[in-house]
């Protein structure tokens, strides 16, 4: 019963698409053949089908079909929403009987790298992937400072949300790492915009959830890209001692560059699974092969040093100096030192497994929170073991950020702390493991039960509400803007109808 209504499905019998939209001329072209394509996501919970799908060819081509729903106005049921690959999980990449844009089509701008105010930045479309962005940039010895944990996403999807990695506490997540952008608004007007230039707009793109304007091309900050990765991950068996080490890290002037960690409940033979699925090696392999991960709740260090490889006595010695300060379980260093591109692509190497085995397309019943500082201690107390008795269905991420590296102007809703934890339960709920995605849904519910429950006052990262005034909550303070910017730059409410925040007969 609570799966028919949490998991929505709905079939289209369209052939071609709406009239109106047909007459257009445009540089690229409309179909109704990939509708179905465009009416499914990663979370697979949710599949609502589109009158059309736009390939656009050019910028003028987007701007183009939204004057024209513009034009319809307000007793038009037409919406229009761009999807970057779909990575949403719940349809908030969807335009239910509207026109989908698939921006993977929109090839311009080409990519280029330029130097800018004398320092490196690129300029790419919106519809460009994070990994091709990087490939790009390593041709010139750069790299973006701030990633995802996994780079099969696009630009303008992970900058409508936040974009945050273990890079995040240095280098602020990717919506702090954006120069300028071009986006056309919910009016069809295409406008570049940056801090000086359109700023309100600019600010309000970066995190909006796709509601002020599609993003047709982004100037993304560059660094030089190191050559290596020492890649290492640590085990501790209570929560403090992570979270104590974790602040340490992240607030220490010298320290690693990428920090993350994860939460491991009841895992058989957790540290053998690491030493033959990964080229991780124990530090100590006898002290190693003793320990027993069973039954237990354990907590995970993952930490990062990038290095050229004339730089690796010095690196091996910084790295050194910071593990003294830790207070890990020592038997459960486990270590390894990879290329940059194979560290940042990581996530690829599990997705190429999980498609394999045909476990990439289920149902994803993911629940990301930022949780304040204060609170992460009374939050692992609740939920590590208790609510949540085991992670075999998916990865437990838990890592903190730095919320004077975000910037209070985007869109972006965080806590209220200066450090915040990103906690992710990444489930996937096969069909062949009857009742898991049931269980699953309950287990975040009850997840956001004990928040409530606790006061604790945690924001949801890749927001999915579904009433207004849990959405108008979720924005507390910032709500009264973030209405105000939709008014101003999408008065009609046609953009990204998938998130559910307005309506077009608003
Ligand atoms: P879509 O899902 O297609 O779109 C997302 C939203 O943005 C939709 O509302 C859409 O309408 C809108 N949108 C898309 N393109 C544009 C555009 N050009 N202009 C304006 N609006 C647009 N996120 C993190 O922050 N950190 C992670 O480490 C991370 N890891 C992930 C790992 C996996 C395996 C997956 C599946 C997702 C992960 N994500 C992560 C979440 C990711 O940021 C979101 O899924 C995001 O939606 C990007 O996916 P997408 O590019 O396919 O965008």
């Amino acid at each position: 019963m609570v799966l028919a209504l949490r998991s929505i499905t709905m079939t289209t019998s369209n052939t071609a698409p709406p009239s109106s939209l047909e007459a257009l001329d445009l540089k690229g072209h409309l179909t109704v053949h990939d509708i179905s394509q465009c009416a499914t996501d990663f979370g697979n919970l949710r599949h609502l089908p589109p009158s059309a799908v736009l390939h656009p060819a050019a910028v003028s081509d987007i701007s183009a079909v939204i004057k024209h729903v513009f034009r319809l106005g307000p007793r038009s049921e037409l919406t229009v929403a761009a999807r970057g690959r779909g990575h949403s999980l719940h349809g908030q990449a969807q335009a239910p009987g509207g026109v989908v844009v698939r921006m993977e089509s929109l090839r311009a701008p080409e990519m280029r790298v330029l130097a800018a105010g004398g320092l490196p930045c690129i300029d790419v479309s919106g519809g460009e992937l994070w990994i091709d962005v990087l490939m790009e940039s390593l041709k010139h010895g750069l790299a973006p400072k701030s990633w995802t944990d996994y780079l099969h996403l696009t630009v303008g999807g992970t900058l409508s949300n936040a974009g945050i990695s273990g890079q995040a506490f240095r280098n602020g997540p990717q919506i702090s790492n954006v120069r300028e952008m071009e986006i056309v608004t919910g009016k069809g007007e295409v406008v570049n915009c940056s801090t000086e230039v359109h700023a309100d707009l600019f600010y309000a793109v970066l995190g909006g959830l796709g509601q002020f304007g599609i993003i047709t091309r982004a100037r993304i900050d560059l660094e030089p890209a190191p050559k290596m990765v020492k890649w290492m991950r640590v085990l501790y068996s209570d929560f403090s001692s992570l979270a104590q080490d974790q602040e340490l890290l992240v607030s220490a002037e010298k320290t690693f560059d990428y920090i993350e960690g994860f939460v491991i409940i009841n895992k058989t033979g957790l540290l053998n699974h690491w030493r033959s699925s990964s080229s991780f090696k124990p530090k100590n392999p006898v002290q190693a092969d003793s320990f027993d991960s069973d039954g237990k709740t354990l907590f995970c260090l993952e930490i990062a040093k990038y290095f050229n490889p004339e730089e690796t006595d010095t690196m091996n010695k910084e790295v050194e100096s910071l593990l003294c300060k830790l207070s890990y379980i020592p038997s459960t260093l486990f270590e390894t030192e990879v290329s940059y591109l194979e560290f940042l692509d990581r996530v690829h190497v599990s997705e190429l497994k999980l498609r394999s085995i045909g476990l990439w397309e289920v149902p994803h019943p993911w629940l990301n929170l930022l949780i304040p500082r204060t609170r992460i201690c009374d939050f692992a107390a609740g939920v590590f073991g208790k609510i949540v008795s085991d992670s075999n269905d998916g990865p437990i991420l838990l890592y903190p950020a730095s919320k004077s590296k975000w910037d209070n102007r985007t869109s972006a809703v965080i806590p209220d702390e200066e450090v915040f934890y990103l906690v992710a339960f990444l489930s996937s709920a096969p069909a062949s493991d009857a009742g898991s995605l049931e269980l699953a849904l309950r287990k975040n519910d009850r997840i956001l039960e004990f928040c409530w429950k606790e006061g604790i006052q945690m924001k949801q990262y890749l927001p999915h509400y579904t009433r207004l005034d849990e959405w108008k909550a979720h924005f507390g303070a910032g709500w009264e803007k973030f209405e105000h910017r939709k008014r101003i730059y999408d008065p009609l409410a046609i953009l990204a109808p998938g998130q559910r925040i307005f309506h077009k007969d608003m």
